[in-house]
């Protein structure tokens, strides 16, 4: 499995083909149906009509390769709605990460009960690719707070609650350092320390 800073590479290879590099919004839409045209051979993208579906929003199918997407869903990422955007970025990193099969993304229940662990995985990367297109880590900085990460990028209050927790892990590897102890356990640890 892909690991976030192998995301990370990739999204910001994939946004600057795009020519979106260090741009905060973008239109996935115009992404999905203009953008990637002649690039990725036989990609289309689908709108089919709401009752078509039950509890998924979108999907991936690696034949094609297409993704097909619910009308309203389809609406509210043109009207740039934080979790429709999501969905269909979503689906965008099943493209491009290279996913076989058919990749549903459901409702969070339907989620939960997938146990297929190759499946988890590549929905694990695929959530991975779609928070760091959103909000690439090139572009946040240490102390960065969710009001601004919501404020430049399109993500909701959870979602960029997540993206900052998923920053700030990666900016400690980076720099090496141990998530802190608590100051009582420093305590301990000096006073130990102080004894040898
Ligand atoms: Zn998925």
């Amino acid at each position: 499995m892909r690991n976030a800073s192998e995301v990370d590479d990739v999204v910001e290879r994939v946004r600057k083909k795009l020519g979106i590099y260090n741009q905060e919004k973008f239109d996935i839409i115009e992404i999905l149906s203009t953008k990637l045209k002649g690039h990725i051979a036989g990609f289309t993208l689908q709108v089919w009509a709401d009752h078509y579906f039950t509890d998924e929003e979108a999907w991936f199918d690696s034949e094609g390769p297409k993704i097909v997407v619910k009308q309203s869903v389809y609406d509210g990422a043109a009207l740039g709605n934080q979790r429709d955007v999501f969905t269909l970025t979503h689906e965008l990193g099943h493209l491009i990460l290279g996913h076989r099969g058919v990749r549903f993304r459901k409702t969070e229940r339907d989620r939960q009960a997938q146990h297929d662990r190759i499946t988890g995985d590549e929905e694990h990367e695929a959530r991975l690719f779609a928070a760091a297109f959103i909000a690439p880590t090139a572009m946040l900085y240490p102390g960065i707070t969710v009001a601004e990460i919501r404020n430049r990028f399109i993500l909701s209050e959870t979602a960029a609650q997540k993206r900052l927790n998923e920053y700030n892990q990666y900016w400690r590897r980076k720099n090496k350092m141990e998530r802190p102890l608590p100051q009582n356990v420093i305590d301990f640890l000096a006073e130990f320390e102080k004894r040898r």
